[in-house]
């Protein structure tokens, strides 16, 4: 099955299950059991399969594909170009595909990788947050179902071109052009010519992509949790509070002991230009209160040493305090970003990890907002 080797299953799924009723957005008191299955919502109109789906993992020419349960898929971006993971999970008879890619073209590539082990109708689309790289893929899976928090909607259906994380990198791009283009006429050899060539062509690509993005926002939203039910596949997405964005959600498998958390987990520390530091221990601390044996990132290899969470934490709580600390003391952003001193959690990530003026701007941002 996987290369992912999972400790394991030391807890019996029933316990499982009525463990995590406990987790992340608990039903508000007083509500009615009711109201959860209120929140189910049923495929529809499916057509029956008529492929017998391969097992296992595989590659296409643009994916691999890493079989983690039954008919559950950690899906990675084999081209070399920046990109998110998705999860896709074949049910009885259909397919729920987690986080769209980069672009329309991407996503038409990830959905033919998917045509590469079964033919039943993809009908879903899971958004964990409205970033550029995991949700401009949305509108080549047609008119389906497309699952988010409210929060994300609003940031797709406002005005997503103007996003500062789609802004950013799409100027970014532009700017790595015009470096590119400068540097081809100073390449020394033909060697250094031919692989600058390579990276414009390559880069005019994207841009090229990025011209066809109409930003979909999610038709279907919450904003605690949604449970939908897939055959005998029980998948929930849920909100555990604020962390990466203002409307990460997790997708559960309580069945597979899986969670698929976007950017608000990955294997370190997380862009934060749109991050809420000071909630997100707390949003993790919701995360570990879930029956979890794997947790596969938004970007990066999956996570099975669920102690990284505990890391993940302590660094979020001390960049804030110490941010917090320094702006009391009357410093600026770049007087902040540089007195900063992150290198005690160099041990836990096993490499260097630190902070910047975009992430402590955010954090002066957050402590204006409050007046503090
Ligand atoms: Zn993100």
């Amino acid at each position: 099955m996987s290369s992912i080797r999972r400790p394991a299953m030391l807890v019996l799924v029933l316990g499982a299950a009525l463990f995590m009723l406990n987790a992340c957005a608990p039903p508000e008191a007083g509500e009615a059991p009711e109201a959860a299955e209120e929140a189910t919502v049923e495929a529809t109109e499916l057509t029956p399969a008529a492929a017998t789906p391969v097992a296992g993992d595989f590659e296409t020419d643009t994916h691999r594909f890493e079989e983690v349960a039954d008919g559950v898929y950690f899906v990675t971006y084999t081209v070399p170009m920046f990109n998110s993971n998705s999860m896709v999970v074949i049910n009885e008879d259909d397919v729920l595909v987690v986080d769209s890619h980069i672009t329309p073209a991407t996503g038409r590539q990830l959905i033919d990788s998917i045509r590469q082990v079964t033919d039943k109708p993809i009908t879903t689309v899971v958004n964990t947050h409205f970033h550029y790289d995991h949700a401009h893929g949305n509108q080549v899976f047609g008119p389906i179902q497309i699952v988010g928090h409210e929060h994300t909607r609003m940031r797709m259906a406002g005005t997503p071109h103007e996003e500062p994380t789609w802004a950013s990198y799409t100027a970014g791009q532009r700017n790595g052009l015009e470096r590119l283009e400068a540097a081809l006429g100073e390449a020394e050899d033909e060697a250094g010519r031919a692989e600058i060539e390579a990276r414009i062509e390559s880069l005019k690509g994207q841009i090229a992509a990025n011209a066809e993005v109409v930003p979909t926002p999610p038709n279907t939203t919450f904003n605690e949790r949604i449970t939908l039910v897939r055959g005998d596949r029980e998948i929930q997405v849920i909100f555990c509070g604020r962390a990466h964005t203002g409307g990460d959600v997790v997708i559960y498998l309580p069945a597979d002991r899986i969670a698929f958390t976007g950017d608000m987990m990955l294997g370190g520390p997380s862009f934060l230009g749109d991050g809420h530091v000071d909630e997100w221990p707390e949003t993790l601390e919701n995360l570990k209160a879930l029956d979890i044996e794997l947790i596969l990132p938004g970007h990066g290899p999956g996570i099975t040493d669920l102690q990284l969470i505990d890391h993940v934490q302590a660094f979020y709580r001390d960049l804030w305090s110490q941010v917090v600390a320094l702006r009391a003391e009357g410093k600026d952003i770049g007087e902040t970003t540089a007195a900063v001193d992150l290198s005690a959690h160099a041990e836990n990530f096993g490499r260097p990890v630190g902070t910047n003026a975009q992430a402590v701007g955010r954090m002066f941002y957050l402590l204006d907002e409050r007046g503090e």
